[in-house]
């Protein structure tokens, strides 16, 4: 049995995409946020209880964060533990700096502690136009993971061009690139005239040759990019260590 999640919620068109591809593959349930949950990154929800809705026999609905629906399923509320955790499939890009905020990465990044490899899956589309396509393209990736053998603790972030798959070009193996600082937050005035501040778009890729997540995409390739949680900055070690000899 496999666990899906997302972060747009349950009632997203990508997690519809998602549970057509897996249920030719796989028994699974549905453990998603009851509402979009995009950018919460890991957040977990510690102060207040976190109630569950079961939609119905596979579906079960969660007034919490992508991350707390996969800690959720998988600490408690599932009899038992899921074989893979599978996200997705995102309605928008997960690229390099991405990952920082992706509520969609995170819920995979939750599934971490399973012995198989957890998927993330994203279509670079605020509103994608091919989500059967990207279904058939989740498909052909998940329907051979059983035979990927990788550390524990690995997650594989993919995100599937917003195109039509005859014209998909097939897998890139990336890395991550990364943006240019996001656009300047908008100022707007709220209806009882008080400021406030809209987000603003993510940056324009900055690292994006070849190689990198970015890269591929543009150039109608699905990227698969393999991570682990560990954020330490092994190439810093011989500078760091020099330093610290000096206290
Ligand atoms: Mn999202």
């Amino acid at each position: 049995m496999w666990l899906l999640a997302n972060d747009d919620g349950i009632h997203a068109p990508g997690l519809k995409a998602l549970m057509s591809a897996v249920s030719r593959l796989s028994d699974f349930v549905v453990v998603a946020p009851d509402a979009n949950c995009s950018g919460y990154s890991n957040a977990l929800t510690l102060d207040k209880p976190l109630r569950v809705e079961q939609v119905d026999a596979q579906r079960y609905a969660v007034n919490g964060t992508p991350a707390d629906c996969v800690h959720l399923a998988i600490n408690g509320l599932l009899p038992e533990d899921p074989e893979r955790v599978v996200s997705g499939i995102n309605a928008g890009a997960n690229l390099g700096d991405d990952a920082l905020y992706s509520g969609t990465l995170a819920a995979a990044v939750e599934g971490r502690f399973l012995s198989h490899t957890a998927v993330s899956l994203s279509v670079t589309s605020w509103q994608p136009d091919h989500w059967e396509d990207a279904a058939e393209v989740a498909w052909q990736l998940l329907s051979k993971v059983d035979t990927l053998r990788l550390p524990e603790r690995t997650v594989l972030n993919v995100n599937i061009p917003n195109l039509p798959i005859e014209e998909i070009k097939g897998f890139r193996l990336t890395r991550f690139g990364h943006r240019l600082r996001a656009s300047d937050v908008e100022p707007t005035i709220d209806p009882r005239g008080r400021r406030a501040f809209w987000i603003g778009v993510a940056g324009e890729p900055a690292d994006s040759g070849e190689g990198t997540d970015f890269h591929a995409v543009a150039n109608g390739y699905v990227s698969v990019t393999p991570l682990h949680a560990d954020m330490t900055r092994y190439d810093t070690f011989s500078a760091m260590q020099a330093w610290l000899d000096d206290f």
